[in-house]
C-alpha cells in the first residue's frame, strides 16, 4: 500500500465516522509563540482543547506535517541511527473536542488497523497508563487483546515511564493518560516490549498514540476533571507504511527508497544502504518543507533549526565525496513523491531549490576548510575533540555544534562540550570588552552596534545549543 493510499484510507475512515477533514497547518504554529515548530497534529487545535477557540465541528481528522528537530521533541540525533525516527514526518490524527472518549477512540483505532489496513491482531501490543483501568478494561474485555499484550506503564518503573503514558500540554492545563499501540516486527530484531529495559530497540515499534485529555491541572497541582474530556491521537504515517509494505525500517518504504536513490544519483554513491543517504533523504524533506512554510536559513530561531538540518545533510554529502552543490537538486525528486499531497510544495519548489542552493554555496567552502582543520586535529588525537577546536569550527567555519557532534559520534570521538561552552563564553567576554573599548574611544556607534548584534545572535545560538546538549 502506497503512502497516498494510506493517507486516503485514514481520512476516509474517520470521515465515515463523522469527522471533518482538516488540512495540515504550516510548520510554524500560528497560535503559539512559545512553540518553535509544529510537532504533532494537535498543535493547530490547541486553543480548541483549552476552550478559548471553537470550531463548527466536534470531530476532526488530519494528516499533519511535523518537524521534531529542536525544542521539547528533538529527533535529529536519532536520524540515521534508528529505523523509526525522522526530523520531518506526517502524523495521521483524529480528534474529539468534548465529543467521544476512550471507548470510541480505542474501537476506531482497532477497527481501522485490523479491518481497513488488515494488520494481524496478534502482532499488536498495547500500553495503558498504570492507573487507567478504564482503558485497560476496554482493551481486555471489549476488544479482546490478551492480557500478555496489554502493558501498564507508569511510575512504578523508576519514574522514567510515568510521563510516557501520561500526557500534558504544559505544567498546568489539560492532561491525561494515553494508550499506545505497538507493532512487533519479529524476534530477529533486537529490542524488547514497551516497558522492558531494552524497549528502545526497534523490534516493537510504536505506531499510534491515543491521548485522553481528562484532567485540568491547576497551579496548586490539583487534578480537576474536565467537564468535557477530549481525544487527541497521532500515528506516524511512515511507520504504518513500513508495516503495510512488509519492511522493518521507515527508510525502506517506497517514498524513502525513491529519495535515497535520488541522493545516490546526485552523490554518485553505489551503496544504497549508506547511512549518509538516509540522513540526506530525511533532511531534504525537513529542509524543503520548512522553506515552503516561509523559513529561511539564519543564525537563530527557526532559521537556525533549518540551517542545522541543511548543513548536516551537506556534511553527509561531503562524506560521500560531494564537493559541489547537490542537495538542491533533490527538490524535484521530493516534489515527485510529495507534490501531489502537498500542492504548496509543488508551488514553491523553485524558491525552495534556490534557497537551498544559496546555502550550499555559502557553506561549501567553509565546510571543506573546516573538515581539514578537524581532520588535522583528529590526526593529533583520535579519541578526543577539544572545545576550542569545536568552537573555531562553529565560529569561523559555520559548523553547528550538532554537526561536529555527529562526526565525533561516527568516529567514536569524545567531544568536549563544556570546553565548547567555555570558549563561547570567552568570546562573548572579549566581544563585550571590545564593544566598551570602541564606545570609549568614540568609534562610530554603528560599529558597536554590529558587534552587539553578533553577540546577541551568539547568545541565542548558545541557548539553542544548550537546549540541544541538555535535551
Ligand atoms: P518514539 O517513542 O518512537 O520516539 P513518541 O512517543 O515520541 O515516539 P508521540 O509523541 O507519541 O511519539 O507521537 C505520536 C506518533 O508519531 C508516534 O506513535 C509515531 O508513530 C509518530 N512519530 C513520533 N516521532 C516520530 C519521528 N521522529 N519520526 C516518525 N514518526 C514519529
Ligand atoms: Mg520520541
Ligand atoms: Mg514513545
Ligand atoms: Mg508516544
Amino acid at each position: 500500500m502506497k503512502s497516498s493510499e494510506i493517507r486516503d484510507k485514514f481520512l476516509t475512515f474517520f470521515e465515515s465516522k463523522g469527522h471533518s477533514v482538516v488540512r495540515s497547518s504550516p510548520l510554524v504554529p500560528g497560535n503559539d509563540p512559545t512553540m518553535l515548530l509544529t510537532n504533532s497534529g494537535m498543535v493547530q487545535f490547541k486553543d480548541v482543547f483549552i476552550g478559548t477557540d471553537s470550531r463548527p465541528y466536534t470531530r476532526a481528522t488530519s494528516v499533519q506535517r511535523c518537524v521534531r528537530a529542536g525544542g521539547k521533541h528533538n529527533d535529529l540525533e536519532n536520524v540515521g541511527y534508528t529505523a523509526r525516527h525522522h526530523t520531518f514526518f506526517e502524523m495521521l490524527g483524529n480528534f474529539s473536542f468534548g465529543d467521544y472518549f476512550k471507548r470510541d477512540a480505542i474501537n476506531y483505532a482497532w477497527e481501522l488497523l485490523t479491518k481497513v489496513y488488515g494488520l494481524p491482531a496478534d502482532k499488536l501490543t498495547v500500553t495503558v497508563y498504570v492507573e487507567d483501568d478504564e482503558a485497560y478494561d476496554i482493551w481486555a474485555n471489549e476488544i479482546g487483546v490478551p492480557a500478555a499484550r496489554i502493558i501498564r506503564i507508569g511510575d512504578n518503573k523508576g519514574g522514567r515511564y510515568a510521563s510516557d503514558n501520561f500526557w500534558q500540554m504544559a505544567d498546568t492545563g489539560p492532561c491525561g493518560p494515553c494508550t499506545e499501540i505497538f507493532y512487533d516486527h519479529g524476534a530477529d530484531i533486537p529490542g524488547g516490549p514497551p516497558g522492558s529495559p531494552d524497549e528502545d530497540g526497534d523490534r516493537f515499534i510504536e505506531i499510534w498514540n491515543l491521548v485522553f485529555m481528562q484532567f485540568n491541572r491547576d497551579e496548586a497541582g490539583n487534578m480537576n476533571k474536565l467537564p468535557k474530556p477530549c481525544v487527541d491521537t497521532g500515528m506516524g504515517m511512515e511507520r504504518l507504511a513500513a508495516v503495510l509494505q512488509h519492511v522493518h525500517s521507515n527508510y525502506e518504504i517506497d517514498l524513502f527508497q525513491n529519495l535515497i536513490r535520488a541522493a545516490a544519483r546526485e552523490t554518485r554513491t553505489l551503496d544504497l544502504e549508506s547511512k549518509s543517504l538516509r540522513v540526506i533523504a530525511d533532511h531534504i524533506r525537513a529542509a524543503s518543507f520548512l522553506i515552503v512554510d516561509g523559513i529561511i536559513p539564519g543564525p537563530e530561531g527557526h532559521g537556525y533549526v533549518l540551517r542545522r538540518i541543511i548543513r548536516r545533510a551537506l556534511r553527509h554529502g561531503h562524506k560521500l565525496g560531494q564537493n559541489r552543490p547537490f542537495f538542491y537538486k533533490l527538490v524535484e525528486d521530493l516534489n515527485d513523491e510529495m507534490g501531489a499531497a502537498y500542492p504548496e510544495l509543488a508551488e514553491a519548489k523553485q524558491r525552495v531549490a534556490q534557497t537551498l542552493r544559496q546555502e550550499e554555496e555559502r557553506f561549501g567552502e567553509t565546510l571543506e576548510n573546516g573538515m581539514k582543520i578537524l581532520e588535522a586535529q583528529l590526526a593529533k588525537d583520535s579519541k578526543n575533540l577539544d572545545g576550542a577546536t569545536a568552537f573555531t569550527l562553529y565560529d569561523t567555519y559555520g559548523f553547528p555544534l550538532d554537526l561536529t557532534a555527529d562526526i565525533c559520534r561516527e568516529r567514536g570521538v569524545t567531544l568536549d562540550q563544556a570546553g565548547f561552552t567555555a570558549a563561547m563564553e570567552q568570546q562573548k567576554k572579549t566581544a563585550r570588552a571590545a564593544g566598551k573599548f570602541k564606545m570609549a574611544a568614540g568609534v562610530e556607534y554603528s560599529g558597536a552596534k554590529t558587534t552587539f548584534i553578533g553577540y546577541d545572535s551568539l547568545v541565542h545560538n548558545a541557548t539553542i545549543i544548550a537546549l540541544y546538549c541538555g535535551g
